[in-house]
């Protein structure tokens, strides 16, 4: 009986290779999902974008009460030495443009502005990353930089 159990588990785990194929048994390595709250704080300080995937998605959860007019969020990737000329920029932007600059060249990747309960999610090509940069996420709501920001790097 435990044979046939465990033969029938052992069928069903390839069966599920075989049909989600090996793209899709990376997705969890590729994709990270970060919380923000009504505290003004990412629940992550680093993240590492392995170099293996092709694109890297990330989820930006709003955990908190408050709307995105009082306490928006966004994850905003940029190299670490833009970080705050860029996060300048955006406040002129306002909440139309998500406090980003329209067509800002330094923003590799961005996720819309979020309030409270919302969530998004972006993915962006691991190939504008590079192994010898330091790159850094933060929030461009004004005044947020200051204490929701991270470092990220492209790792093994
Ligand atoms: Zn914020």
């Amino acid at each position: 009986m435990k044979k046939t159990l465990r033969r029938a588990l052992c069928a069903t785990a390839t069966l599920a290779a075989t049909l989600f194929g090996a793209s899709s048994a990376m997705a969890s390595e590729c994709a990270a999902t970060i919380e923000s709250n009504d505290a003004m704080q990412f629940n992550v300080k680093s993240m590492v974008v392995p170099q293996t995937c092709k694109s890297f998605s990330v989820t930006l959860k709003h955990v908190g009460k408050l709307p995105k007019a009082a306490m928006g969020h966004n994850w905003v990737l940029t190299k670490s030495a833009d970080l705050m000329a860029t996060a300048k920029d955006g406040i002129a932007a306002g909440v139309p443009n998500h406090y980003l600059k329209p067509q800002d060249t330094r923003v590799i990747a961005s996720t819309p502005l979020i309030g409270g309960g919302e969530s998004s999610t972006i993915e962006f090509a691991v190939d504008k990353l590079s192994a010898n940069e330091n790159y850094s996420f933060f929030c461009s709501f004004p005044g947020h930089s200051s204490l929701m920001k991270g470092t990220l790097k492209l790792g093994s």
